[in-house]
């Protein structure tokens, strides 16, 4: 077998070995177990049997590294392109959203924001590293260049893991950040950059209260059949039943006052639905598909309202039947008590 130990240029650049031969060094030693890897880590041809271990070829495993680093510096490339339009549509949005989860100490599965600007950070290591191997490369320094191995396989694992950012979509958005659209707390309007966005929240907001509201209830409807079978389990367990009862009745309020929330920030994005249908028409743009879009939405809007109100009727109803239920008994008990 032929070995090529580099071209005219790369052999120039290789240093004469320390053995006295004037020889060129073509192989380096990287076997920390070898008696010479600490004084004689470059060799020539001569010195060859002194090393006993395969030998390893200085212009070859540069090349070999070099590749790989191109192989990586390609690999950032495409990410950059492909999360370009994936970052002007998503990262004012998600920065919002993880701003939101932030302060309400919301848990979300992903923040996103910070996976946009890990990106940042990846790219910046990733271009020092790569002008940092160019040098190295061209001046056969491979001890060096193999250092630099971990780190540019350390940022590829880094690149992989934000690769679901390619993909992302409103879908994968609302469920990361679901416990941000049924939190009471309303997100800022006036934060919302785009009218995708305010559209985007707005739908997310009703699916997630949709979602809260069926769960409320049935959450209700346990606790009430939960709190009749136990006044049913006489006087020893009184005490225990008032305490649970009382707990029920700040869960039955906390779900009013939850769903009041609702209803007043619905009708505030109602409002200012409506105010920018205002806007458009003094404006005298020609906006009427947008416009039907949005009165299509403020009439889904109302209709949600309506169906928040009806269930804050419902809850209130249920309330004041629970109390009705807790007295009856505590009267029960008392009456049987006395006798
Ligand atoms: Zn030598
Ligand atoms: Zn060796």
């Amino acid at each position: 077998m032929r070995m090529t130990y580099g071209t005219e240029t790369q052999k120039e650049i290789l240093i004469i070995c320390s053995c006295g031969s004037k020889s060129k060094c073509v192989y380096f030693c990287s076997e920390e177990s070898c008696h010479l890897y600490k004084t004689q880590n470059l060799y020539c041809n001569y010195c060859e049997g002194n090393h006993a271990h395969g030998c390893r070829i200085i212009v070859k495993s540069c090349d070999t590294e070099s590749k790989e680093h191109c192989a990586f510096a390609s690999m950032l490339q495409d990410a950059q392109h492909a999360l370009k339009p994936v970052s002007e549509r998503y990262y004012g949005l998600v920065v919002i959203l993880s701003g939101f989860a932030k302060t309400n100490k919301v848990q979300i599965k992903k923040d996103m924001a910070a996976d946009f600007e890990k990106l940042a950070t990846i790219e910046s290591e990733a271009n020092q590293l790569l002008e940092a191997q160019k040098y190295l490369y061209v001046n056969l320094q491979i001890h060096e260049l193999l250092k630099l191995s971990p780190k540019r396989e350390n940022l590829k694992k880094e690149l992989l893991g934000l690769e679901y950012l390619v993909v992302l979509n409103d879908e994968m958005i609302y469920q990361n950040y679901e416990e941000v659209f049924k939190h009471p707390n309303v997100i800022p309007p006036a934060s919302l950059k785009t009218p995708e966005d305010k559209d985007f929240v707005t739908t997310s907001k009703m699916r997630a209260l949709q979602s809260y509201t069926s769960q409320a209830q049935v959450d209700l409807n346990s606790t009430i059949v939960e709190e009749r079978k136990k006044s049913n389990d006489g006087v020893s367990s009184l005490r225990h039943q008032f305490l649970t009862f009382t707990l029920g009745q700040s869960s039955l309020k906390r779900n009013v006052e939850t769903l009041t929330k609702t209803v007043t920030e619905l009708i505030g994005s109602k409002q200012a639905l409506e105010q920018s249908v205002k806007e458009l028409e003094q404006k005298g743009m020609d906006q009427k598909i947008k416009e039907e879009a949005q009165q299509k939405k403020i009439c889904e809007l109302e209709t949600t309202v309506q169906t928040l109100q009806r269930d804050i009727s419902k809850l209130m109803l249920l309330q004041k039947y629970a109390n009705a239920s807790l007295e009856s008994t505590l009267s029960d008990t008392h009456k049987s008590r006395q006798i």
